[in-house]
């Protein structure tokens, strides 16, 4: 095989100037927009120019060849290559079937599809809808799907003669297609008859509207695809062309890099909340696993698949053991233990070539290895075995990335899971304490010259693991995170920083207590929690239920220390210990409840007093001497009701040891309010403060 030079697929946004040429989708003649310049994927890897038509909106590589996609190019174990990366990892079946369900399912008996490739589309409309099925693909991915899945694929392109003799389907899927098409209105005109009156066409192609300077390489190769993409539509020219050629309804999901659209020369009532049944796709997933050989490529993907539909459906078990047919089978076909994440990464190096690495390893392994961590962590609560296997995700990620960049590939998916691997490996050492391990995450997030969307994400991140570290009184591992972060004031605080939920408010406003000894600035925050945290609780929001006795307590406490400064040191310590019951956070308001009466903060007491008198109802053995001795106190100087102040002063003589100075004063009291005699001056007095426990 003869030494290429390695290609740079850097994209290139210098201007250069239009050119004339007739647009392929509106026909406008005149000059185009130059838009960027790009290497093809194809050897001698020319450059290529892509122009925008702005008559209506598409862009356009005009001097493309049209690839022959029937031979591969290049070296056969290239094809080969590609073959496993898209059935590993490539390939989204969910995605390519989801708009199936979009529609009356009830109505479709003969299903079509054009530029198939593998047929996983195809697989599961026969096996999991019971449609009856053909495909129309000449690629070698063709070939394989049509011996390993069993698929009717004519290995053909598709042409004016190709369906003349076809019954009519009620359905034709041409998915990420008419983008490798010179001339779409010719696609049309083959397609068009062979679709029923009624029947439908839904075709989905990148989004024209994804191409520009600011997105990552992740998301632009695969839009771009040089050398195999000649034209890009907005969602005005699809629907243009599909006017044009009798298909006037539509239905249009657009995302930032895909457009899907169906369409009908008859009116139709799409389903705008459908989406793909996950539970059929399992179902199909694992039907298909238990007549494939384990150790094929095709297996590894579809089992991939399956672990990440099982545990982002919360179905844990059944995910692990998921992944265990998949050690045994990895273990067998290339020697690597997934059961030990760091010897599978130190066996993972710089990839000299895509068809070389292809060899080497599972091309899913990032994707595996990052949902092993998820669930080492949430799951089995490992938070040190969940480091090792965001740490392969990573590198197994980044490598992967590095192979598919020296073809000039990229596939979107796996720039994301590595991504979701470094916010893992971030989450998975604050939750086992490994200080050192985050403070070195923290430096080299933040040193590197970080794409936008990366810090957004980041600190993001840090701020969800600071808010846990906080409410759950590790500040050790607080201190350190919040360095991390930029500096905000609770007006300016950006919505990624879980501004809307309130609770990095709350974290915030705990730590300036109890950490910096700042009340005022702590009072700041507490107040923006607040007004945060109540929207929340007005919306049905339980977690943010669960946090306003922390807020509230804070509150008080900070307004109780930023005016007498007293030494609440001992209290705010307790305030900020790990895992509180509901008891001891009881006991933590009743304790605030009786600093703020015996500090004079009446007020501050009396909109805590609700916190400490509902759970008195239901738990009556909790209310100690000095309790019933306080909220008499405040019945008396606040609300001057004698009557309650009465009641609650006898219940502390009755429950004070007889003799004690709580217990003579306490009786006192009871006897001075029975009289409705005038409270005397001693109660306010600091040296009347019962003893706290
Ligand atoms: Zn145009």
């Amino acid at each position: 095989m003869p030494q290429e030079s390695p290609v740079c697929f850097a994209i290139d946004w210098a201007p250069q100037p239009g050119v004339d040429f007739a647009c392929p989708v509106c026909r406008t003649a005149g000059p185009k927009r130059f838009v960027l310049a790009v290497p093809s994927q194809l050897p001698p890897h020319p450059s290529l120019r892509l122009y925008a038509c702005d008559a209506c909106g598409s862009l356009s590589f005009p001097d493309v060849p049209v690839p022959s996609y029937a031979s591969a190019p290049g070296p056969a174990t290239a094809s080969q290559a590609a073959i496993k990366f898209y059935l590993e990892q490539g390939a989204a079946p969910d995605v390519m079937v989801e708009p199936l369900f979009w529609l009356d399912r009830q109505t479709i008996h003969r299903y079509a599809e054009v530029g198939c490739g593998f047929g996983f589309g195809l697989d599961f409309a026969r096996e999991a809808l019971g449609w009856s099925v053909q495909g129309y693909d000449p690629s070698p991915a063709a070939e394989a799907g049509r011996e390993l899945l069993d698929l009717p694929i004519t290995p053909d392109y598709l042409g004016p003669a190709t369906l003349q003799d076809v019954s009519p389907f009620d359905l034709i899927l041409a998915s990420e297609v008419i983008e490798h098409i010179s001339d779409p209105h010719a696609f049309l005109t083959a397609l068009a008859p062979a679709i029923t009156p009624s029947g439908w066409l839904i075709l989905t192609t990148p989004n024209a509207a994804g191409v520009h300077p600011a997105a990552t390489p992740g998301t632009l190769l695969p839009l771009l695809t040089p050398g195999y993409h000649l034209v890009l539509f907005n969602a005005a020219s699809l629907t243009r062309l599909l006017d044009e050629h009798g298909f006037t309804q539509h239905y249009l999901r657009a995302t930032a890099t895909t457009l899907t659209i169906v369409a009908s020369r008859q009116p139709f009532a799409a389903n705008p909340e459908a989406v793909l049944d996950r539970d059929l796709y399992r179902s199909y997933l694992q039907r298909r696993l238990a007549i494939l050989d384990p150790d094929l490529p095709l297996a590894h993907g579809l089992a991939g698949r399956l672990f990440k539909e099982q545990v982002n459906a919360g179905q844990y078990r059944q995910a692990l053991e998921t992944f265990s047919h998949l050690v045994a089978s990895i273990g067998q076909r290339y020697g690597l233990d997934l059961d030990d994440p760091v010897q599978v990464r130190a066996t993972i190096s710089t990839p000299q070539d895509f068809y070389r690495f292809a060899n080497q390893v599972p091309m899913n392994l990032c994707g595996l290895a990052y949902r092993r961590g998820f669930l080492a962590l949430h799951h089995e609560q490992q938070a040190d075995r969940a480091q090792r296997y965001f740490n392969l995700g990573e590198v197994a990620g980044a490598a992967l990335c590095q192979a598919l960049r020296g073809i000039g590939a990229d596939d979107g998916e796996t720039e994301h899971l590595v991504e979701l691997c470094r916010l893992g490996a971030l989450e998975a050492a604050v939750a086992a304490q490994d200080v050192p391990a985050v403070s070195a995450w923290l430096s080299q997030a933040t040193a590197e010259p970080a794409l936008v969307s990366w810090q957004v994400r980041a600190h993001s991140y840090i701020a969800r693991c600071f808010s846990d570290r906080v409410l759950a009184g590790d500040h050790a591992l607080a201190d350190l995170l919040i360095t991390a972060l930029p500096a905000t004031t609770p007006t300016d605080l950006p919505e990624h920083l879980e501004r809307d939920t309130g609770r990095f408010l709350l974290a915030r406003g705990l730590h300036a207590l109890n950490r910096q000894g700042d009340a005022a600035g702590a009072l700041a925050w507490l107040a923006a929690a607040r007004e945060q945290l109540q929207a929340r609780v007005a919306g049905g929001d339980v977690v943010a239920r669960e946090l306003l006795p922390t807020l509230l307590t804070a509150q008080l406490y900070a307004q109780a220390s930023a005016a007498p400064a007293e030494s609440l040191v001992n209290t705010l310590a307790r305030q900020a210990e790990a895992q509180r019951s509901a008891q001891e956070q009881r006991a933590i308001n009743a304790e605030v409840f009786q600093r703020l009466v015996h500090a004079g903060a009446y007020r501050e007491a009396e909109q805590l007093e609700p916190l400490v008198l509902h759970p008195l109802a239901a738990s009556p053995t909790e209310l100690t001497a000095p309790l019933a001795f306080t909220l008499g106190i405040l019945a008396l100087n606040l609300k001057a009701d004698h009557t309650a102040a009465h009641g609650w002063f006898l219940r502390a003589t009755q429950l004070s040891p007889i003799g004690t100075d709580l217990a003579l004063l306490a009786s006192q009291l009871a006897h001075r309010t029975s009289a409705n005699l005038p409270p005397p001056d001693v109660m306010s007095a600091p040296n009347s403060s019962p003893p706290v426990s």
